[in-house]
């Protein structure tokens, strides 16, 4: 299924809950009145208020008289509630029970959060992405996990197996421990071809195995991300807000995505540090080294990436192992 199908389903869904919520709170009324019949007729009464209000106020010349009655509208409102509350709690039920009850109370289960143009709600994009991620729509999983990490496809020569035993080690406690992850952040760094990507996919196949949502992108997408913010069109896919807010992001190929003036270096700052204040995990894989992320990105980004207290950083080194 591609994106578009997928949201479409979801949104059919979520209208199917909203239906449900409704009759939820028909059936919690049905029960309420069962035990205390003046619930009923006090809904009743609640219910017709405005409208007998209305033809009482609009019949009325009098200014005065109609703001009393407005007025005395109002406050038999307010009783009834508060009545209708007290007999829920004498009745053994919550004061809120027949009020509409969510799965999601951030967008009250419309998969929308915001004011025109409105942006998916947490809730829904982590529903997609457990979408995509299952029926395998997204790129480069599936096969890319830590049970078919094989460390023994490295030479033994110059310690390169067991410098990837470690490293695939060092991974996997941080997937297992996410979110208490001893450092917030990873860095794998090395030349192609060392198996940095693999490492990060099997961080992120283990942590939404584990029921958390991560986004998982190329530098490539993450830039066209940025562009497309930066032109006023955030509505596309992954689209930027949704990489500073993700609970765990994986950037793979830093340093592969164009250079863009006041594009590439102030968005990545930006990323970097929002998700920093907000104390976010991030894991990155680059070709770079540090000197050359310092020399591409200026020292206020570098510093950003390479903060020993925040990251751990796993440098590869050796063969290509597709080389072999
Ligand atoms: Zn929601």
């Amino acid at each position: 299924m591609t994106r578009a199908e997928h949201v479409k389903a979801l949104l059919a869904e979520y209208a199917q809950q909203r239906a449900q919520n409704e009759r939820d709170q028909q059936a919690r009324l049905d029960a309420a009145v069962a035990r205390r019949p003046e619930i009923g007729q006090l809904r009743e009464e609640s219910a017709g208020l405005a409208f007998v209000a209305m033809r009482r106020i609009l019949g009325e010349p009098d200014v005065a008289k109609r703001q009393a009655m407005a007025q005395e509208v109002k406050d038999r409102g307010r009783a009834i509630n508060a009545r209708i509350r007290q007999l829920l709690v004498e009745a053994g039920m919550a004061p809120d029970e027949l009020e509409l009850r969510y799965r999601c109370p951030v967008c009250r289960d419309t998969g929308y959060v915001g004011e025109a143009p409105a942006r998916f709600c947490e809730c829904f994009e982590r529903q997609l992405r457990l979408r995509q991620h299952e029926d395998g729509s997204m790129a480069g999983l599936g096969e890319q996990n830590f049970e078919r990490f094989d460390a023994t496809v490295a030479p033994e020569a110059d310690g390169q197996r067991d410098q990837l035993v470690k490293a695939r080690g060092l991974c996997e406690r941080y997937a297992d421990s996410y979110p208490d992850t001893e450092f917030r952040n990873l860095l794998l760094t090395g030349e192609g071809g060392l198996g940095k990507t693999f490492l990060l996919n099997c961080v992120f196949e283990r942590v939404t195995a584990r029921g958390f949502s991560a986004v998982r992108i190329t530098a490539f997408r993450m830039f066209e991300a940025m562009r497309q913010q930066h032109i006023g069109n955030d509505e596309k896919y992954d689209g930027f807000s949704n990489l500073i807010d993700a609970k765990l992001l994986l950037i793979d190929d830093l340093g592969t995505e164009p250079m863009m003036r006041n594009i590439t270096i102030e968005y990545l700052f930006t990323l970097l540090n929002e998700r920093i204040a907000a104390k976010r995990h991030t894991v990155i894989a680059t070709n770079l080294t540090p000197a050359q992320l310092k020399e591409r990105y200026g020292e206020r980004v570098a510093s950003r990436l390479l903060d020993r207290s925040l990251c751990a950083a796993i440098q590869l080194k050796g063969k290509d192992l597709r080389r072999q």
